[in-house]
């Protein structure tokens, strides 16, 4: 099996385990590049959810948006139907006296 950095030729040790690298420095390099995809692994994974909670928060905000509206609606409403009352009961009064 090649050097899976270099892919020159693993030399097959006379004894011992067989070594995966060409050299220390091939072993090294491949050691760096392990270390450095865990720590872009870990910052997509932030990244992702970071992304994730600012969809949360947008949602929520759209939530609490269409809360408040349909709140002001209702009350609205509820003000109206209140206005319409008053003025009916107005008008009884009158026509009563
Ligand atoms: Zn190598």
């Amino acid at each position: 099996m090649p050097c899976p950095v270099c892919s020159s030729p693993v030399p097959t040790p006379r004894r011992g385990p067989a070594r995966r690298f060409c050299s220390e420095k091939c072993r090294g390099e491949a050691r760096r590049g392990a270390y450095r995809a865990e720590v872009l692994a870990a910052a997509q994974t932030v990244e992702a959810l970071t992304s994730r909670l600012r969809a949360l928060e947008a949602e929520r905000a759209a939530e609490r948006a269409a809360a408040v509206e349909e709140m002001t609606r209702v009350t609205g409403y509820f003000q109206a139907l209140v206005a319409a009352l008053a003025a009916r009961q107005a008008a009884a009064f009158v026509g009563g006296s």
